[in-house]
């Protein structure tokens, strides 16, 4: 056990959190901002550090990300300014930003969050999109909630 906690100590040593995104990482700037194959001109924001490891895993999304460090919350008492919200601002007001993609959790507090951040980001010339909500892949329609049930058809869109 000894050399393995020793290993382990020496990497959350060196731990560190990326100045642009807020990923935690070894490097400052982090491994996918100092990527040059990523897209900079898309941008996806996501409440947490765990969050933007999930997505990334997927390789689904080419550009780089924006971690807010939270979501609103009247009930735990966090206000804009606890999150680094001027900070995505201030990124998509530097310009070079086509897409800014929220990544919000489909939770009350993180759908507010994204509302706020959609009001924020309104007067930039940007593409403003956000995560649909429906039915998981190998959901089945009589498991799914109401809520997840109600996203799904309101998010519904042409055959084909
Ligand atoms: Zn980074």
């Amino acid at each position: 056990m000894e050399p393995l906690l020793r290993a382990l100590e020496a990497v959350n040593e060196r731990l560190v959190t990326c100045h642009l995104c807020g990923n935690v990482d070894t490097v400052d700037p982090c491994g996918i901002c100092a990527d040059p194959r990523r897209d900079p001109r898309a941008l996806c924001v996501v409440e947490d550090v765990s969050d933007l490891w999930a997505l990334d895993k997927s390789r689904l999304f080419p550009g780089r990300f924006h971690v807010l460090g939270g979501r609103l919350s009247a009930l735990d008492g966090v206000r804009p300014e606890d999150l680094t919200i001027d900070g995505l601002v201030a990124r998509v007001e530097a310009g070079g930003i086509d897409e800014v993609v929220l990544a919000m959790n489909a939770t009350l507090e993180g759908q507010t969050t994204a509302h706020y951040l959609a009001e924020r980001l309104e007067r930039f010339p940007i593409r403003l999109t956000q995560l649909a909500h429906g039915v998981p892949v190998g959901g089945e329609l009589d498991y799914l909630d109401e809520g997840t049930l109600a996203q799904a058809l309101r998010a519904r869109r042409p055959v084909g």
